[in-house]
């Protein structure tokens, strides 16, 4: 019999992969979004539940009718600079109303839930490549509200038998390789979609933050991992936690163990474009550690994930694919 599996924030950027890949997988993806920032055009592979995280009765319908084996829990605020200005604002969304969710987990009864953590959880690295017993101490209230979660997803095993898995992200890049979803954030600020706005013309240029970090070439380096990847570790995490009778709180590092500067970065977009892209050096970004790069040695050998897309050229390719098409 075909599960379903309750993707909350299911119509955003990360969420809209996966529930493809549930799909692909056989399960029914039920997304419950309030479309904030997620859109419906995302949604294609299921029903969709338009209702507020905070709001009980509309969740606890949603569960009540669809009667998920498991939840996916992608709905949270992830602009880092918009946390430390506006903090109020993340701990209830990201924090308060994950209680909500939770609680109502408890109450219809459904046990599983993988979570959409974040490198941020770190903060500053001590060493590199990061692993999951890397110490936790995020320099921003984003990561802050990440790090809580998973100690209250650690607790609720411990106390109500609640299953959990927590991925952590590096950076999300790419878009799906048949170009149906990708990213589309307003306003957009991650690095990859914002180069090649600036290849397509439809941004004058591109900032870099930062030329003099202590890194080869003076820009910060980052490990960034296809979507597609990231959804297809969900799916392997959601199996993992259907094998597991015990109560468990899994944390696990998603990225390729590969960095690449912001420099070659640009470098890529102009060569997979073909177009040139104006670039200007910009102060640094307050919070920007010089390189974020993973271990993700567990994700590999306990979730037996192995990424498709290693390739920063196929991730902006993709990515690229996307913006041409993207609504
Ligand atoms: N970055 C940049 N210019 C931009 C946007 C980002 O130089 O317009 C840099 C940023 O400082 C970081 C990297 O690109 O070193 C990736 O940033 P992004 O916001 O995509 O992801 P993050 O690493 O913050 O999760």
């Amino acid at each position: 019999m075909t599960q379903n599996i309750l993707v909350v924030g299911g119509a955003g950027y990360v969420g809209s992969h996966v529930s493809k890949a549930l799909a692909g997988q056989g399960y029914l993806p039920v997304v419950f979004d309030d479309l904030s920032a997620g859109h419906e055009w995302a949604v294609q592979w299921g029903p969709l539940e338009v209702g507020r995280l905070a709001d009980r009765d509309t969740l606890r319908m949603a569960m009540e009718k669809h009667r998920p084996a498991a939840v996916m829990h992608f709905a949270g605020l992830i602009t880092v600079g918009e946390s430390v200005a506006d903090p109020s604002k993340y701990y209830r969304h990201n924090v308060i109303d994950t209680l909500v969710l939770l609680d109502v987990m408890r109450e219809a009864g459904i046990k599983k839930i993988v979570f959409s953590s974040s490198a941020a959880v770190y903060g500053a690295p001590e060493t590199t490549p990061i692993p999951e017993n890397h110490p936790l101490c995020p320099t921003n209230p984003y990561g802050e509200t990440k790090l809580m979660v998973e100690r209250i997803l650690h607790d609720y095993a411990v106390a109500y038998d609640i299953q959990s898995v927590s991925l952590r992200y590096f950076n999300a890049a790419g878009a799906d390789p048949d170009i149906e979803i990708g990213e589309a954030h307003d306003p957009e600020t991650h690095l990859i979609p914002l180069v090649l706005e600036a290849a397509l013309g439809t941004r004058e240029e591109i900032k870099i933050f930062g030329t003099d970090y202590p890194t080869h070439d003076g820009s910060c380096i980052r490990d960034y991992v296809h979507v597609s990847d990231l959804a297809d570790a969900h799916v392997a995490a959601l199996k993992y936690l259907a094998n597991k009778e015990a109560s468990i709180a899994g944390v696990f590092n998603l990225g390729n163990g590969a960095g690449f500067s912001v420099k070659e970065v640009i470098a890529t977009a102009q060569q997979v474009t073909g177009y040139d892209i104006s670039v200007s050096v910009a102060d640094r970004r307050a919070g920007d550690p010089a390189i974020l790069v993973a271990d993700s040695t567990k994700a590999r050998a306990e979730l037996g994930w192995t990424p498709r897309f290693e390739s920063l050229d196929q991730q902006v390719l993709h990515a690229w694919n996307w913006l041409k098409k993207s609504p």
